[in-house]
């Protein structure tokens, strides 16, 4: 399995000058094509938008005011920081209303506002990301506010309450999420052709916030028909719901190693004790797994850094994907990976850990012409048998792993048990020793 995931990465002097310089370039090119072909199609709809669209104060009034109201919210949660990649933001809640009450061209140059605050204010990103983010929310807002003008004539009706402008605009709104949406998963897909579509499109919080979003669109662009002054009442409210879930989202953050988006060290320790706590209590068995990637400096020696972090990568993707969803997976450190498997006897255990040395074996990352490869070596302890708490049962999977090491590596090793001490024979007893009653 070659792990088509990572960029096919140039020699080490290509990527210190140009990929530094151009991260895109260090993409994929399928990736690059499509990321290139969304931002074109946006800037030819900006060009033939801005061109047949007549321009009236009221639209770049009401324009001006929802972007403003999405600068306050970007400002007042600016000091909480944003989490590294994909995050989530409540912004649609501002350029929804720009798509459903505005001209079509609105919708194509509100995210590209909104995305420069971000860049500038929040956090200095990979540009092409923010470019193509600002170009694909550009393309569904345009398209929902096409749809949504052609079911109504006059999208200011919507603040009259009547029944059917409302519903149509819901309908705008749903499409609006899932053209964003799809076209930010193929992106990822691309990037990461051994992630399941599943895992691309599909994660209950999301699609909660994304119906949270279509709801505070489709309420803000209701008050902002009624009077644009509603927007300060609309206001506050985002703020904080904006607030809270940046929060949320620092906080699972701190809880992931941002090289592979596994458990770090500290939470795969506090989960891995919660669950060796809840098979004591249960009495059910339960396994440990040190994962180290074989000679892994010589990849480093031999084709830099970058290429070590894509093995790393391909490594924790392969754990995640072969394991079950109540595994605990974290990265240890360096090039070092820890598996808990509740439930797992020996001999499970065994299987599962050969299962991902063969798995990793046949990952392959492309570099030039060649394909670089990895093995990796296992240690096993099994809960009760090798230890009855985590440092035990770390200290016992390292000992094995020390033993895979030494016989050549590329191996699985259990801890060798101390034979079981001798049955005692019985105490002599003496001739005169009498029965006590
Ligand atoms: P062994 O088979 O005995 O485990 O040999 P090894 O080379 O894998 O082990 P060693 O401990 O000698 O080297 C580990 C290397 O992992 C050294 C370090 O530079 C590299 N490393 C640690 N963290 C990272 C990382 O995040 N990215 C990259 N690219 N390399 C890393
Ligand atoms: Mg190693
Ligand atoms: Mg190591």
């Amino acid at each position: 399995m070659a792990v088509t995931s990572h960029a096919s990465i140039k020699s080490r002097d290509a990527v210190s000058t140009l990929a530094d310089r151009w991260p895109l370039l260090g993409q994929r090119r399928p990736l690059v094509v499509y990321l290139c072909a969304i931002v074109a199609l946006d800037l030819v709809a900006i060009v033939v938008f801005s061109a047949t669209t007549v321009f009236q104060w009221r639209d770049a009034l009401t324009f001006t005011a929802l972007m403003a109201c999405g600068a306050v919210c970007i400002e007042a949660t600016r000091r909480l920081g944003m989490p590294a990649g994909v995050s989530r933001d409540l912004l649609s809640a501002w350029w929804l209303p720009v798509a459903l009450l505005l001209p079509p061209v609105y919708a194509l140059f509100a995210p590209i506002v909104l995305q420069i605050l971000l860049q500038v204010r929040v956090r200095a990103t990979v540009l092409y990301r923010r470019v193509f983010s600002s170009a694909a929310i550009g393309l569904a807002g345009c398209t929902a506010s096409l749809v949504f003008h052609r079911l109504v004539d006059d999208p200011w009706v919507l603040s009259q309450g009547s029944g059917p402008p409302i519903l149509f605009a819901v309908a705008a709104a749903v499409l609006f999420s899932l053209l964003n949406i799809a076209l930010i998963a193929i992106a990822a897909h691309t990037a990461d052709p051994d992630m399941s579509w599943r895992e691309v499109l599909w994660n209950r919080e999301s699609v909660l916030l994304d119906i949270v979003e279509l709801c505070l669109g489709v309420t803000v662009s209701i008050a902002c028909g009624l009077n644009l002054a509603l927007l300060l009442l609309a206001l506050p409210p985002v703020v904080l719901l904006q607030r809270s879930l940046l929060h949320a989202q620092l906080q699972a953050a701190a809880r992931t190693d941002a090289k592979t988006g596994l458990l770090n060290a500290a939470a795969w320790q506090r989960e891995a004790d919660t669950e060796i706590v809840r098979a004591r209590r249960t009495g059910d068995s339960l396994a440990l797994l040190i994962i180290d990637i074989d000679h892994f400096k010589r990849v480093n020696d031999a084709h830099g850094h970058l290429v070590g972090d894509q093995v790393l990568v391909g490594v924790a993707s392969l754990l995640r994907n072969q394991l079950r969803e109540y595994d605990v997976v974290g990265r240890f450190g360096g090039e070092e990976f820890v598996v808990l498997l509740p439930g797992a006897d020996i001999d499970e255990a065994r299987q599962v850990a050969e299962r991902l040395r063969v798995g990793i074996g046949r990952m392959a990352v492309p570099v030039d012409d060649t394909l670089v490869r990895v093995t990796v070596s296992t240690g096993v302890a099994l809960m009760s048998v090798h230890g009855d708490d985590l440092i035990d049962l770390l200290t016992a999977a390292d000992l094995a792993l020390y033993r895979a090491k030494e016989l050549g590596r590329d191996r699985v090793c259990i801890p060798a048990v101390p034979p079981p001490p001798p049955p005692q024979p019985p105490p002599p007893t003496l001739p005169n020793d009498t029965p006590t009653p």
